[in-house]
């Protein structure tokens, strides 16, 4: 295509090309209140790398998370905010969190450099499939008027619980799955991704792999991911110290395993699923 002319030559050109736009967005997300200020620099970073090692593509499939996981945390945003007040972080994103949503993708990227081939392609989708869907069944979860379920148990829990399942947030999985499932499958038909990926069988395997994400991070978040507990509203949350202030102390959980790790998981079980599901239907 075209376009893609206008992707540089020397890795120099790449990267302030990159930058001039990873910083446009950034900026763009701190502007909107998206992102924090931190939030903003480390979006600079990763969409940098994304874009000046993996390519075009990869910069598309970034952006389309990004804006549209944006956009939808504004929508209802009243309403979710009763059910945020329990969450590790409500409103803007920091640092930690593009990190844990990204980092796994701009290292992809760097691999993608080094020796490019269809599984990191596959890789790098699956990763943004589970993220877009895990960030899309939070937001579209915090709409419901049904009382989401443990979904190791099946027992109600209070809205924004971490493991805690609801359809339509199911819902919501799958739409975001299928939207980043959708735009690979059009970046596959322009041509400038590695032989040997159709279109629908990737976007088959995207979905996929975006629900194994987000079932993924649903069984940590009911089990072992950290919950803490602050002694002065006497509820449960991740927060520390808590949104009123206070500090909290951890009441189960592994400590270490907060919202940002059980995010990076859950990127990383998105590039697994989709290498291991594309090797299965003879993608790869
Ligand atoms: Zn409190």
């Amino acid at each position: 295509m075209g376009w893609l002319l206008l992707y540089p030559e020397t890795l120099g050109g790449r990267l302030l090309l990159g930058l001039v736009l990873a910083g446009g967005m950034g900026g763009l997300g701190v502007w909107r209140g998206w992102l924090r200020r931190d939030g903003g620099l480390a979006a600079t970073l990763v969409g940098t790398l994304v874009f000046a090692f993996g390519g075009w593509e990869w910069a598309v499939l970034l952006i389309l998370f990004f804006v549209t996981s944006s956009l939808l945390s504004r929508y209802g945003a009243v309403q979710k905010q009763v059910a945020e007040g329990r969450m590790a972080k409500g409103g803007p994103r920091d640092a930690g969190q593009v990190l844990a949503n990204g980092g796994w993708l701009a290292l992809l990227a760097l691999w993608h450099a080094r020796q490019p081939a269809p599984w990191v392609f596959l890789a790098a989708v699956g990763a943004l499939a589970a993220v877009m869907a895990d960030t899309w069944s939070t937001e579209f979860g915090l709409l419901s008027t049904t009382p989401p379920r443990r979904i190791t148990t099946g027992r109600p829990v209070p809205p924004g619980t971490n493991g805690g399942v609801t359809l339509l947030g199911l819902l919501g999985a799958a739409t975001g799955a299928s939207l980043m499932g959708f735009v690979a499958g059009l970046l596959i038909l322009a041509g400038d991704v590695p032989a040997g990926l159709g279109p629908g069988r990737l976007a088959g395997v995207t979905v996929a792999s975006g629900l194994v994400g987000t079932v993924v991070d649903s069984l940590l978040g009911a089990t072992v991911q950290a919950v803490r507990w602050c002694p002065l509203c006497r509820e449960e949350t991740e927060q520390d110290p808590h949104i009123c202030g206070t500090a909290t102390h951890r009441l189960r959980g592994w400590s270490w395993l907060d919202n940002d790790v059980v995010n990076a998981v859950t990127s990383v079980t998105g590039s697994l699923a989709a290498v291991l599901l594309a090797f299965l239907v003879g993608l790869l």
